[in-house]
């Protein structure tokens, strides 16, 4: 199979974790029903591919999200299956309920999901922006004494659909707010793909002098306008070291008409190879892996790199 040549570029990390999403992010933004069987697979693919991290699914009500119904059963199925003890294996939790769930299934990486912008708030959680704190507090400090690791994706970072401009101090102090509850890795979300690298460059300096280092930092970029890699290298260089992907870019855009929305973990994956960046990923492995799920979703990978290598 092709590879990139490799050339090392000594001032970016030397390692990345990828946060793969796409049995959740990206299986919940497509129209096609995946059995459960097929998803269990979907995950055990992605796990022998090397990623390291994998988020599962979502404990939302199954009426917000259909898509994911079955994640009792999911999670049922993956904590017989085998998986190695050290695979993080993260679970979205949009509240105590769900985290009630989590801890019946015996889930130790939980995240947590919410907004940098008012109107955001109030259409995906039903709260005022200030509200959703007091709606996650006990959902994070249960799950810390519980002993789990806490994501917080704030989504809605880099612009919103029906606010426009998202100014970055809202983002730096929302941020702030999500690691002050306890969570322990803040996930900045350009959920509908409109960021560019300055912008990136300019959030990621704004947190470090709020006190927020780049240790603390995910990266979830959108590839709806086709930056979302010119935006993980503007991140690389601020030392961003876990980038959220989506194996074969499943997912969709959900607030725009178009195919591409999640970044591709493909993509992602020949720029890091390229730049001599360890993930770990095997590419071959991971491209098969999206092809075949591309099959029981009836529609072809939007993948750049599953599309030049198939
Ligand atoms: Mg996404």
């Amino acid at each position: 199979m092709r590879a990139p040549q490799v050339v090392r570029d000594p001032t970016l990390p030397e390692r990345v974790t990828i946060y793969e999403v796409a049995p959740r992010d990206g299986l919940q933004n497509e129209s096609a029903l995946v059995p459960v069987d097929v998803k269990a697979e979907f995950v055990q693919r992605l796990v022998a591919a090397g990623l390291p991290v994998v988020e599962t699914t979502s404990l939302v009500h199954p009426r917000w999200v259909p898509q994911l119904a079955d994640a009792d059963g999911l999670l049922a199925r993956l904590a017989t299956d085998g998986l190695p003890p050290s695979q993080a294996l993260p679970v979205l939790v949009p509240n105590e309920r769900g985290l009630e769930r989590a801890l019946t299934a015996g889930v130790r990486h939980i995240a947590i999901f919410a907004s940098a912008t008012e109107t955001f708030a109030r259409r995906n959680l039903n709260r005022a922006l200030d509200e959703q704190y007091a709606m996650f507090a006990p959902v994070v400090s249960r799950a810390r004494d519980a002993g789990m690791a806490v994501r917080a994706y704030l989504s809605m970072c880099f612009g919103d659909p029906w606010e426009g401009d998202v100014p970055l101090d809202q983002v730096v102090a929302a941020g702030r707010r999500l690691l002050d509850l306890g969570a322990d890795q803040l996930s900045l979300g350009d959920t509908i793909g409109v960021g560019t690298a300055g912008h990136v460059t300019a959030l990621l300096g704004e947190l470090a002098a709020a006190g927020v280092g780049p240790d603390r930092l995910a990266l979830h970029c959108h590839d709806t306008y086709g930056q979302a890699l010119a935006n993980v290298l503007a991140g690389l260089r601020a030392g961003v070291t876990t980038i959220d992907a989506s194996a074969g870019g499943l997912g969709g855009c959900p607030f725009a008409r178009s195919a591409t929305g999640n970044l591709a973990t493909e993509d992602l994956v020949w720029l890091l190879d390229g730049l001599g960046v360890h993930t770990g990923v095997d590419l071959a492995a991971l491209t098969r892996t999206s092809q075949w799920i591309a099959r029981h979703l009836g529609r072809p990978s939007p993948s750049r790199v599953v599309q030049a290598l198939a």
